[in-house]
């Protein structure tokens, strides 16, 4: 059968061709510079379309990777069996804003921040803003459980999905749950979707909770001149009865390269500060906002804090945010690098960046460390510099895999956002034993028999 002339019968012959003919970004993502081409990039424009691809894959064995904004850092839309890349760039429609329920109804194709920015103009809050958001797609947040600076306070995407229109290997359609706030029937298969990374099926539509949308937003940017004290701050706020809308850590290098990136002034020479944290506080009243910067102020001098900066206008506010939100970009350009996306209990963080630091002097790399502070998550960049590739290759596995399985020791695991995709599938064994791995294989048989969704990606030999 000519799969391409049938594709075409689906969804139109401008939006089915082959590989060799599209654009190499249906080959990759954020991740590295990984490349796999792709037999056919095909994009739907409806559910029907999904369900009428899938048919057609499922019976000639075809493997199929879903693709959203194509912003993954653990290369989960990467082709990497071929086959189809199914993009869900068409599917972009915010189809019911229900105010009276407090919900959202969308197709996976949504741009993140256009959905946050429509909703905000009626007052609604849908807080999941990874710093990719710019360009990520809902479908793409849900399928890794995005998170991002705010989920600190409010959550990731998982806490803000009610109900998922699913389609499955085989081509039917399903609803995973209903567009309840409560629901106790029977499995949850909207949460087993949420995260799935596109291994059991396709999300075609979205129902997420909302919120009020906050009022006031302050911001703070605390230097330190030691990176573990300004770690060990973090659970230190929290304690003393705060908590930020955002509480971001960023090592000096990855203030630094995303000033250079951004072409703004360079870092002082002359001043020792090593690491900040960028906290932000939220919500509808001004005032109780200013007594937690007071208390903030006070519980960061017993960390040897030095002077903060207060961002009373927004043009400081954005100024900062695009500081904190480019680091991932910056650190692309300084080095070839490897990041891991680890994530620790809170109060582990100091315990978890000193480790970042021995691994690299046993090693012999150097790192920059930035994330999600407050959630426990540290990106962790490992740099290649000047290594000769086989100094790198023989290194980087050894090093991954003594850092994760310390996280494991501290309760934590190797990925709080990002996901497994590609990359990080074959360090599962270093937090899960065979007997977890195994059960995720069934759901996996279940879901998807014939290994057709997003083939040898979240399982070591898959
Ligand atoms: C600069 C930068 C900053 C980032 N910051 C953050 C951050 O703060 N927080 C965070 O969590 N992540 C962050 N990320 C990572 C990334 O943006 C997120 O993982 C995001 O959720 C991916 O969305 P996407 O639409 O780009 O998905 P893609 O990369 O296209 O796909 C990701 C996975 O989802 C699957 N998928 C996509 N759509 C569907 C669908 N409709 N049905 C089934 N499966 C699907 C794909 O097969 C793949 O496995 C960042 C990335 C970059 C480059």
């Amino acid at each position: 059968m000519d799969v391409l002339h049938h594709l075409q019968s689906i969804v139109g012959p401008e939006n089915a061709i082959e590989g060799n003919r599209a654009d190499k970004r249906y080959g990759s993502d954020e991740t590295e510079d990984l490349y796999f081409p792709p037999e056919w990039v095909c994009k739907p424009a409806c559910t029907n379309e999904v369900s009428a691809i899938l048919s057609l894959a499922h019976e000639l064995n075809i493997p199929v990777t879903t693709r959203g904004g194509g912003t993954g850092l653990a290369g989960g839309a990467l082709p990497v069996k071929g086959g189809i890349v199914l993009s869900m760039e068409r599917m972009n429609q915010i189809l019911l804003i229900d105010e009276e329920n407090l919900q959202v109804t969308v197709q996976p194709g949504v741009i993140t921040e256009v959905l946050q920015d429509t909703l905000k103009a009626r007052g609604l809050f849908y807080p999941p803003d990874p710093s990719s958001r710019g360009i990520s797609y809902i479908g793409g947040n849900v399928s890794t459980n995005a998170g991002g600076p705010r989920a600190v306070k409010y959550g990731v995407v998982r806490d803000y999905v009610l109900n998922l229109e699913v389609v499955l290997a085989d081509g039917s359609v399903i609803q995973t749950g209903a567009n309840t706030l409560k629901n106790s029937t029977s499995y949850n298969l909207t949460q087993l979707m949420v995260g799935s990374e596109g291994t059991l099926g396709v999300i075609t539509q979205i129902v997420l909770k909302l919120i009020p949308h906050p009022v006031f937003q302050l911001l703070l940017l605390v230097p330190f001149n030691n990176p573990v004290n300004a770690c060990a701050a973090v659970s230190a706020i929290f304690k003393a009865g705060i908590t930020p809308s955002a509480l971001e850590f960023m090592e000096r290098d990855a203030i630094a390269w995303s000033k250079e990136y951004l072409g703004q002034p360079p870092l002082d020479e002359t001043d020792d500060t090593q690491a900040h944290l960028l906290i932000e506080l939220d919500g509808f009243y001004e005032a109780p906002l200013y007594e937690d910067v007071e208390k903030i102020n006070q519980v960061v001098q017993h960390f040897n804090a030095g002077e903060i900066l207060f961002a009373d206008d927004e043009a400081t506010k954005k100024e900062l945010w695009a500081l904190r939100r480019h680091v991932a970009h910056a650190v692309k350009t300084n080095s070839v690098y490897k990041e891991e996306d680890t994530v620790v209990p809170r109060a582990k963080l100091p315990e978890l960046l000193a480790k970042v630091k021995e691994l690299g002097k046993i090693h012999g790399f150097r790192s920059v460390c930035y994330g999600h502070a407050g959630d426990g998550n540290l990106h962790v960049n490992i740099l290649k510099d000047s290594l000769d590739e086989h100094t790198w290759s023989i290194l980087l596995p050894k090093a991954i895999r003594q850092l994760f399985e310390y996280v494991h020791e501290l309760g934590g695991t190797l990925s709080g956002e990002h996901g497994v995709g590609y990359v990080q599938k074959e360090y599962l064994d270093t937090v899960f034993s065979a007997a977890e791995i195994d059960l995720r294989r069934q759901i996996k048989k279940a879901f998807d028999p014939r290994g057709i969704l997003n083939p040898n990606k979240l399982f070591p030999d898959s």
